[in-house]
């Protein structure tokens, strides 16, 4: 399960990095994972499609688990109904503090597309089923559980390590991380920031190796228009405006620009063959990437893509819907 992979990886980054984990009792990790599972499938529960969001139930369901350990937690909020949630641990001080990053609010969702209730959290076989579990309350658990562990075992930490619960990501960030950046930097200013990004991936229900994402994509919208001569519809007109909207969209999706690699990118495509699998993943192919090639797949951020998108109620500019219609 992709939350439990994390808490674990993460746990055991944080206890090696402190250089002490041997000194310090195992976890009991069957029982951690039910209690992932708990907080995991609660979360998944509380609607947060953005908009409205509603991230204040899932700030207040997070205090509660926090503050019944012990842990302090602060609000900020742009608007009251959709607060960011700040919990620190405190370190000696020796290194800069370690910011964990998980935003509480999902994209919008169509239930009719869905087999299981998008905010059921149905757990069906090994798999946990609704809306945000791999974006983004996967990382707030196991953000959660971090923090949570931490204060139980009692790690000596060497920096503070801030837990930041954001609301408005899903294209309301005026809310959330551009607030917490704008007007509260001291609560979450860090050295490292570990967030979403990155990915797990299975074969045969095996994990085959786990990325790590070191930037996101820029959004660039544009808004398409036409225009053209108005007139009766059973005389076709030329240059009628709707045909010439459709061509341009249809453009926009057909665009296929050059790969251009940044540094991680283009060490990723070069290095994988010395990793221990040396199995090329899925998304990357046998041979490295050329900058200036051309792909439609989506290679980890190293293609720029035109993505038509509708931005009618209650689909948000960042979604595009499975079902669309021109009347
Ligand atoms: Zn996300």
């Amino acid at each position: 399960m992709a939350p439990m992979l994390r808490i674990v990886c993460l746990f055991v980054l944080l206890a090696i990095a402190n250089g002490s984990a041997q000194s310090r009792p195992a976890p009991d990790w069957p029982v951690i994972e039910a209690e992932t599972l708990k907080h995991f499938q609660a979360l998944l529960r509380f609607d947060t499609s953005d908009s409205p969001g509603r991230e204040r139930e899932v700030v207040d369901y997070l205090t509660q688990v926090l503050t019944a350990e012990g842990i302090e937690v602060q609000e900020y909020s742009n608007e009251a109904h959709r607060p960011n949630l700040v919990a620190r641990l405190k370190g000696s001080g020796a290194r800069r503090p370690l910011l964990l990053m998980a935003h509480t609010d999902t994209v919008n969702v169509d239930p009719k597309k869905w087999t299981f209730p998008p905010f059921s959290a149905t757990l069906d076989g090994d798999y946990v089923y609704g809306r945000g579990a791999v974006d983004d309350e996967d990382n707030v658990t196991a953000s959660l559980m971090a923090m949570l562990l931490l204060k139980r075992l009692n790690v000596p930490l060497d920096r503070d390590v801030i837990f930041l619960a954001e609301s408005g990501e899903e294209g309301s960030t005026h809310v959330g991380v551009k607030f917490m950046a704008d007007e509260h930097w001291d609560a979450i200013n860090a050295e490292y920031c570990f967030a979403e990004g990155g990915n797990v991936m299975r074969e045969g229900g095996r994990a085959t190796y786990a990325s790590v994402q070191t930037l996101e994509k820029i959004l660039f919208g544009i808004e398409l228009a036409a225009t053209g001569p108005a007139g009766h519809s059973s005389i076709p007109l030329e240059n009628n405006a709707v045909a010439r909207l459709a061509k341009a969209v249809a453009a926009v999706s057909a665009w296929q620009p050059e790969i251009r690699l940044n540094e991680t990118t283009s060490a990723f495509s070069r290095d994988w063959r010395t990793s221990r699998s040396r199995r090329p993943p899925p998304d990357i192919g046998p041979s490295p990437i050329q900058p200036g090639s051309r792909t439609q797949t989506p290679i980890f951020g190293a293609s720029n893509l035109g993505s038509p998108r509708c931005c009618a109620p209650p689909f948000r500019r960042i979604w595009c819907p499975a079902d669309i219609a021109l009347t």
